[in-house]
């Protein structure tokens, strides 16, 4: 495939570690960039940021938790620009309880959103790039599906899910010349984290030995690596950026 013709799709662009990731990717210039957002609100913002730095693309709403939403997106993609060859699976949400306290709809929201969207969103994708014999396709993890957290029972298996998604879709799809490999993120400035209270910061905090939180862009210039050429035989890998917290 040409470096030419990228369609590069990101979920979860509106803010975060999503929106950084879009920027980053929008730096190269043989990309067009879809950002994703829930709202038409979000969908929008994302259009403005990309237009600032001069990118090719746009903002889409989609529902990744939805199977009709995620369809609805990836036709409206083909045809508007072509089929994705580099996805990131960024898009996620948290619904922290302790298990005695969680409720069922907590636990499947974040199953559904977290794992569910790999399936919805891989599988819509996965053709594409398997005609284009070209792929990169980069899930966000997490820390916690390696050390565990209190409260984090339904986050921590979906992102584990995604750990064993990753490498099993890599498996399954290398010899179309597709990569598969995962990101997991320590504690990263963005609204997920600065919900916590100040006594949980802290407490975060004491436990990296950089001594600080990271930084989206930080994720985001990773992702740039795993999306480029430079990256083309690593598969099925997870790459940790966490400060030091966690060494695998
Ligand atoms: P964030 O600031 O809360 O942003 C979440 C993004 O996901 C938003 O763009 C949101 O869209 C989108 N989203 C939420 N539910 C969605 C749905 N059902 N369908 C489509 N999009 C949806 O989160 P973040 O901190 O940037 O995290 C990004 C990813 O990194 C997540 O997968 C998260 O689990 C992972 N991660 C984060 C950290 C961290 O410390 N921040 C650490 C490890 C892993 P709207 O704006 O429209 O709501």
């Amino acid at each position: 495939m040409s470096e030419l013709e990228v369609i590069a799709l990101v979920t979860g662009a509106s803010r975060g570690i999503g929106r950084a990731i879009a920027i980053e990717l929008a730096g190269n210039k043989a990309y067009t960039v879809i950002g994703t957002a829930t709202t038409a609100q979000g969908a929008d913002s994302i259009g403005t940021y990309l237009a600032e730095v001069k990118a090719k693309g746009e903002g889409l709403v989609v529902d990744v938790a939805s199977d009709d939403s995620v369809t609805g997106l990836i036709n409206t993609i083909k045809e508007k620009y072509g089929a994705p060859a580099v996805l990131v699976n960024n898009a996620g949400i948290t619904r922290d309880n302790l298990l005695m306290r969680m409720q069922s709809e907590e636990w499947s929201a974040v199953i559904d959103t977290n794992l569910g969207s790999m399936y919805r969103v891989c599988k819509a994708c996965v053709r594409g790039m398997t005609k284009a014999r070209w792929g990169r396709i980069i899930n966000i993890s997490s820390v916690v599906a390696f050390s565990g957290n209190a409260g984090q029972t339904n986050y921590a298996a979906s992102k584990a899910g995604i750990e064993g998604f990753t490498r099993a879709l890599a498996v399954e799809i290398g010899s179309r010349g597709i990569t598969v490999n995962a990101l997991a993120p320590g504690f990263i400035d963005t609204d997920m984290t600065r919900g916590l209270g100040e006594k949980q910061a802290q407490y975060r905090l004491a436990q990296i030995p950089l001594a600080r939180f990271g930084q989206p862009q930080e994720i985001a210039s990773v992702v740039g690596f795993l999306a480029s050429k430079n990256a083309a035989y690593i598969t099925g890998e997870t790459i940790h950026v966490n400060g030091g917290m966690y060494m695998a």
